[in-house]
């Protein structure tokens, strides 16, 4: 913006991008004096927003912008602070998250003995019989050299059904009364596409189950949690993401309970975040009878993609692989679902006008997956059908070739190499440069995204940004550097490739006229600092649709 123009010529010259008649256009707020990183290319810095109705109206100088406010418009000096676009987590669990921080013993300890301690005060808090359930158990986090077991569980807590969900959400241990209650005993063969753990030595239940072989003890969970409780866990972790200056999530495994929860936090007023809806591939058949696709909704609930799941996850070393794991020659992980089972729901959603989005973490997973997609496009060729590779982690030239050609959309984990550089052992040094590949993306012309995958992976922004530039862990280990990207484009990948992900790209993602008022304003300037200390830049504010959703 260079021209001065008065208020009234100004706005008629943005006409063209406002959503209002002009007579009632009232600017109502303006940010002035700041480091505004649009994400626009046409415009990268600015030094004022004007903002009215949830929308910028305007981006540019303060020259441009001050004396556009009336009497009734506020003004915000940003005093030099650096503003982003919102965040745009593209692949995450807060709906599910929410409800398990209300109701479960969160396991993110660091000791055997202190998770014992965790579950013994909630079964004493919970009737006899009960069950005791927690999550975000990281095998790899605690000092003890080893996994859980089942006599572990069942020294802490013998009077209550106890099932603990790893950190990744693909296995779970359990105690014994857990596994009487789901009928699973010693000689329980494995079910298709899952595991069930014993001791080598004795053949006796060691406690773990992983993928499918969940679904036997989920059905033995009676489901109590009210509509009210998927309410409260979507405030709960609207409040939690705010506070990194997330504006957006994609909702990766979503459910209709998760969509009526996520309709009805926003109706209370306690939606924080725009929620992109995924449905789990199991309530599809409902979802196309009553006639949803994906992107029906508005600019904060919004239907999703249809989601399937082909492989196992990174960080519990069950995503399938070509070559075996580091140490482990015969474990090349697991398929969860049959390519035909993946084809014959992906067409159904294909021929309705979903978006589709497969987990695929492994080579093999992604290879399945893309030729599943192929086939359909093939098939049945649909303009812009935007296929979505969840996580898309291990990589080769000929995958990248692929994506790219079918125009679709990887959101590799963000956060892992800075979080969870513990586990990166099990995959190699070769093989890590060929994980989280945002370099090979980018480079190809792909649009990758940002995504925590929490409750697996952690969800703050800053950290992704960190990872993403240095690929250093926590204790300075370098992973994969081959796959080091700028911090210019990390930023780019959180903010408008989010946006194009959900097919919102005109609506969010940089900070123009006409887009929606989410932003962060941060501490201190990214692309001043340190890239190894940017996880320390506070965020001080976040706004989404104009109003402050969080204020240090
Ligand atoms: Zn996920």
């Amino acid at each position: 913006m260079t021209i001065n123009p008065g208020r009234r010529e100004f706005l008629a010259s943005i006409a063209a991008v406002s959503l209002f008649p002009l007579e009632e256009e009232q600017l109502e707020l303006i940010l002035h004096s700041g480091n505004i990183v649009t994400v626009n290319s046409r415009e990268p810095r600015a030094q004022a927003v004007a903002i009215s109705r949830g929308r910028i109206l305007a981006v540019g100088s303060d020259a441009d912008l001050l004396h556009l406010g009336t009497a009734n418009s506020r003004k915000i000096d940003l005093a030099g602070k650096t503003v982003l676009p919102g965040f745009i987590d593209a692949h995450s669990h807060p709906a599910m998250a929410g409800v398990m921080h209300l109701r479960m013993v969160d396991c993110d300890l660091r000791s055997i003995s202190a998770i014992q301690a965790a579950l013994r005060d909630r079964a004493a808090k919970t009737p006899a019989g009960e069950w005791v359930l927690g999550f975000k158990y990281d095998d790899t986090k605690t000092s003890d050299g080893r996994s859980l077991k089942i006599e572990d569980l069942d020294a802490a807590v013998p009077d209550h059904p106890v099932q603990i969900e790893h950190r990744g959400g693909h296995t779970a241990y359990c105690n014994s009364l857990a596994f009487q209650k789901a009928g699973i005993d010693d000689k329980t063969p494995d079910p298709a596409g899952g595991k069930i753990d014993h001791h080598p030595a004795t053949g006796k239940l060691n406690g773990r189950v992983a993928e499918s072989a969940r679904e036997i003890l989920d059905k033995a969970i009676p489901q109590t949690l009210t509509r009210d409780d998927h309410r409260e866990g979507v405030k709960l972790i609207s409040k939690m993401l705010a506070k990194t200056g997330i504006t957006s999530a994609h909702e990766a495994q979503g459910t209709p309970t998760d969509l009526l929860a996520y309709q009805d936090a926003h109706e209370a007023g306690e939606l924080l975040y725009r929620a992109y809806c995924f449905i789990n591939y199991r309530y599809i058949d409902s979802m196309i009878a009553a006639g949803v696709r994906t992107g029906l909704g508005d600019e904060w609930v919004r239907v999703g993609a249809m989601k399937l799941v082909c492989d196992g996850s990174i960080s519990e070393r069950t995503a399938r692989l070509s070559t075996a794991y580091e140490g482990r020659p015969n474990d090349f992980g697991i398929l969860v679902m049959a390519e035909e089972e993946l084809y014959s729901y992906g067409r159904k959603a294909h021929l309705t006008g979903w978006q589709i989005g497969t987990h695929a973490n492994g080579d093999v997973g992604i290879d399945t997956t893309l030729r599943v997609y192929e086939r359909l496009q093939r098939e049945n060729p649909r303009h812009d059908p935007r296929f979505r590779l969840e996580h898309c982690t291990v990589i080769n030239d000929d995958l990248v070739r692929r994506i790219k050609a079918l125009g679709a959309i990887p959101t590799p984990f963000s956060t892992y190499v800075y979080y969870h550089g513990e586990k990166m052992k099990y995959y190699g040094a070769e093989r890590l440069n060929h994980m989280f590949a945002l370099r090979s993306f980018l480079d190809a012309g792909i649009r990758a995204t940002q995504a925590s995958d929490y409750p697996p992976g952690e969800f703050i922004p800053m950290m992704a940004l960190q990872s993403e530039v240095t690929r250093t862990d926590t204790k300075g280990n370098v992973w994969g550097p081959k796959q080091k990207i700028t911090l210019e484009e990390a930023i780019r990948v959180g903010t408008i490739n989010g946006a194009y992900a959900s097919y919102e790209e005109n609506l969010k993602g940089s900070l123009e006229a006409g887009k929606l008022a989410d932003l962060v304003v941060l501490g201190r300037d990214p692309l001043k600092e340190n890239p190894s200390t940017l996880i320390s830049i506070p965020v001080e504010r976040t706004m989404a649709g104009g109003r402050w959703t969080f204020e240090a």
